[in-house]
């Protein structure tokens, strides 16, 4: 069977993959299975950049497949802020709590009617040899004005699901894959991780 790596530091982000590509016809590997403690610098202007230099990069120096992500958060009212900027929005080294506090005061101002936001999730899956195939999963939202809920990371408690009546971090893991950007968007990854083993057999 051939393995793939999944190319992310981010552990929250591992176990929300892990349901959805349960089962594929891969060995999934992690970077500390592989030995690889690199960073890669996300010098990339887009979502889609990003995930394809984190993939490149990590396919490149594993020699495996490797499946990376680059995501974030699109605010209307901030045309499109913090998009490739969400994980260093508020600067470096901040908690994801100051991080989601520095957006809601970015937005102090604005009424209900002018929160829309939504997350997006590009995976790049990179061969050693050059191949790369992106896909992308968006879940559309609006940014709440107080926090709420303990569960996923990022700015989840800020972000309000009209149709449950419940911000994200209010939400099950299995229920969050449901709807969420990096659900979709791992759904459609096993689509092509699927074709990828069929034409390696
Ligand atoms: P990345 O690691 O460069 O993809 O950074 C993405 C950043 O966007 C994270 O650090 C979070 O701040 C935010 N983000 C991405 N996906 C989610 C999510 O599912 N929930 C909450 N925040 C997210």
């Amino acid at each position: 069977m051939p393995q793939l790596l999944m190319a992310t530091k981010n552990a929250a982000k591992a176990r929300e993959f892990s349901l959805p590509l349960q089962g594929i016809p891969c060995e999934i590997v992690t970077l500390s299975d592989v030995g690889i403690d690199m960073a890669v610098r996300e010098t990339g202007k887009t979502l889609e950049e990003n995930a394809s230099i984190k993939a490149k990069a990590y396919a490149l120096a594993s020699n495996l497949t490797a499946l990376a992500d680059d995501s974030g958060l699109e605010v209307d009212a901030l045309g499109g802020e913090p998009g490739a900027l969400s994980a260093r929005y508020a600067g470096e080294g901040v908690s994801d709590r100051e991080r989601l506090d520095f957006l809601l005061s970015k937005l102090s101002h604005v009424p209900w009617e002018n929160r829309a936001a939504r997350f997006r999730c590009v995976i790049a899956i990179a061969t050693p040899k050059g191949a790369i195939d992106l896909c992308q999963g968006e879940c559309h939202g609006i940014i709440a004005f107080e926090p709420k809920g303990e569960g996923g990371f990022g700015y989840d408690p800020i972000f309000f699901l009209p149709e449950l009546g419940k911000t994200m971090a209010e939400l099950t893991i299995e229920e969050k894959n449901e709807i969420s950007h990096r659900g979709k968007a791992a759904r459609r990854a096993r689509q092509i991780l699927e074709r990828f083993t069929r034409g390696s057999d």
